[in-house]
């Protein structure tokens, strides 16, 4: 098979539009691309005001739909929430509803009423003031005319900041809300989130701000009739969780001060409306973090999601690719719009990025993070289209923390040569592994086989930071020599080391690099160090597929190593820029057999290799 014509992908630019042509739906719910069934549940969940669970990678669109599900629910219903001083209990304000647009004017009566009872009372006072004075010349009694004066004014003092004070105050004000609200509360603290009452060091004597002024409210409460979204719920502490859970049951929730040294925790209000959706998100684990009662409110009187995070590559979903281009350079707002040659390299990178054949990624906003890289690169050349060019820059440019971690290993490896590419050695091998989701790395593996010093079993000392997963890789590996090559590891003590690798690399996948390390040091045949391998061992000895296989491929041919071997099932997958293609061959490999045949050199490598296949036709 000639691999050459699956490694690159070849989309053909004239299927797409430039995005200046492509129409963006107004709604945000239709701008929600390959997560359809999501959107189906989300239209459902709006229509009932149900509550919802999203979970998914991250950047998928989780909070996105929970956005597009506010835009849904009927703005009509929104309402104004006023507080109103409480006479007789001062430190239990009241709580007044009334429909969206109402609340202000209420509030600027009673001011404006206020106001006129103020001047009211402004000239009864001059007149009172004026009698005064003119008792107090008729009948020559000034010192005590002036004492009555200074009394009036002081009461004047004293009934005024009150008065105005006891207007009620608009905690949330919806006038001229034409969608229900959007509110996200992730990683808000208790206060933000359930309301405040704010701390007054004046409280006693009158001169402070009294206690329905000091309210504020919470983002529940400013959440109502709207949507209330919130991300890694799990994190939230189980109090707070527990609170969210009241309100939601009781769609209403008093606000009281949070902290319980401040006044403000003297006050609590009557019952503010709190009737939002909540849509809760995160990724599996969140669930471990989530309070029991409230995932089963959710689960109970709503829906749960589990979001794709990668969709077929059909034109169709290319299609949406391309309108996702055209979104994301619409809402930056400052880069120019994409050339179709640019639109098809966005989506060429889509299913790089997927890792899977006939597969496009929907990690949407790492890919929106390319579109706005290559448009700023488009913006620095002073250019009014974003071309190809520009995407290829971008890729180069901006790459992920993981990926300038990778970049720099390469350098640094290069330098003190780590890892050899060329000629050949016993027990050594160039693994290859991934950092993060895209970067790859050559991960050197050395081996040493020495006859085992204690008579009942050899040891297998596992140095470097994959010293556990190695250990458990070669007990695996230690079946498959004894069926394929006859050999007991046991009677060896192995010692196996990760050359350098450091924190955040995974070693799962690197058990056939491990096998044949091994068992080029006990064979004492050597490896080929111009190759790089990468593969699963099954304990049948069958290669098995692995992730990350394009971007594995790629840091080999950084590293300047010629020839890769990886599973055979992965050959779809493999999808490497252009510029690799003949730079490094790629080799197909089904069994551990296969991979010897290609790992191994040197005058034994024959002999080895015959007698390798004849065990294995004996036990078929
Ligand atoms: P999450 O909440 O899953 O982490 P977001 O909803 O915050 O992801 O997505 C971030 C951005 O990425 C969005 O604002 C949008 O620009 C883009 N995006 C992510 N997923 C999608 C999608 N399915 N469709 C369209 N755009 C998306």
């Amino acid at each position: 098979m000639d691999i050459k014509e699956h490694v690159v992908s070849v989309i053909d630019p004239d299927e797409y539009n430039d995005t200046q042509n492509i129409d963006i739906p107004p709604m945000l719910i239709d701008q929600i691309i390959g997560q359809e069934d999501a959107v189906e549940t989300i239209k459902k969940a709006a229509k009932q005001r149900r509550n919802v669970l999203l979970i998914g990678e991250p950047g998928i669109g989780k909070s996105m739909i929970a956005k597009a599900m506010a835009e849904l629910l009927p703005p009509e219903d929104l309402q104004d929430i006023l507080i109103y001083p409480n006479v007789e209990n001062p430190n239990n304000p009241l709580v007044g509803v009334m429909p969206a647009g109402q609340g202000k004017k209420i509030v600027q009566n009673s001011k404006e009423q206020f106001k006129k009872q103020e001047s009211r009372k402004n000239t009864l006072t001059i007149a009172i003031i004026a009698l005064i004075m003119v008792i107090g010349f008729i009948t020559n009694q000034f010192l005590t005319a002036i004492i009555a004066v200074g009394i009036v004014f002081f009461a004047l003092y004293q009934i005024k900041p009150k008065n105005q004070q006891l207007a009620p105050k608009l905690l949330v004000n919806s006038e001229n809300k034409k969608v229900a609200p959007f509110i996200d509360a992730t990683g808000a603290h208790a206060g933000a989130l359930l309301g405040d009452v704010r701390h007054d060091p004046y409280q006693s004597g009158g001169l402070g701000t009294p206690a329905h002024e000091r309210v504020e409210s919470g983002m529940i409460h400013r959440a109502n009739k709207g949507v209330l979204y919130i991300d890694e719920i799990g994190t939230m502490d189980m109090k707070t969780q527990q609170e969210l859970l009241t309100a939601m049951q009781e769609h209403k929730l008093q606000i009281t001060g949070q902290s319980d040294t401040s006044s403000g925790a003297m006050v609590r209000t009557d019952a503010v409306p709190c009737d939002f959706v909540l849509v809760a998100s995160g990724n599996l684990e969140v669930l471990d973090g989530m309070h029991i009662a409230l995932r089963s409110r959710i689960r109970g009187y709503g829906y749960e999601i589990f979001m794709k995070d990668s969709m077929e590559d059909t034109p169709e979903n290319r299609k949406k690719l391309s309108q996702f281009v055209a979104q994301e350079v619409k809402n930056d707002g400052r880069i120019p719009h994409f050339s179709k040659e640019a639109v098809a390299e966005i989506i060429k990178e889509a299913q790089r990025r997927a890792g899977k054949k006939d597969t496009l990624t929907l990690k949407l906003r790492d890919l929106g993070g390319l579109v706005r890289a290559a448009g700023d690169i488009a913006i620095e050349e002073g250019a009014n289209e974003v071309t190809p060019d520009h995407v290829f820059e971008a890729k180069k440019q901006a790459r992920s923390l993981e990926q300038q971690i990778a970049d720099r290993y390469i350098k640094q490896r290069k330098e003190y040569s780590v890892y050899s590419n060329e000629g050949s050695k016993i027990g050594c091998i160039n693994g290859l592994a991934v950092i993060g989701n895209s970067s790859g790395i050559v991960l050197p593996i050395a081996a040493e086989a020495a006859p085992s010093q204690s008579k009942e079993e050899g040891k297998i000392i596992a140095a470097g930071k994959l010293g556990d997963i190695a250990k458990e890789a070669v007990q695996n590996v230690g079946a498959i020599i004894k069926k394929s090559i006859g050999t007991d590891i046991s009677n060896y003590d192995i010692h196996i080391q990760f050359v350098q690798s450091y924190d955040g690399v995974e070693g799962d996948s690197a058990s056939v690099s491990m096998a044949t390390a091994i068992i080029s040091a006990i064979e004492d045949i050597p490896i080929d160090q111009t190759m790089a391998l990468t593969g699963s061992l099954s304990v049948r000895g069958t290669v098995l597929p692995i992730g990350g296989a394009t971007y594995k491929i790629e840091a080999a041919a950084e590293s300047g190593i010629k020839k890769v071997l990886i599973p055979a099932s992965n050959v779809n997958d493999v999808l490497i820029d252009k510029k690799y293609v003949d730079q490094i061959e790629i080799v197909p490999v089904h069994t551990l057999t296969d991979v010897l045949e290609h790992a191994l050199v040197g005058p034994k490598k024959e002999a080895f290799i015959k007698s390798l296949k004849e065990k294995e036709e004996q036990r078929q």
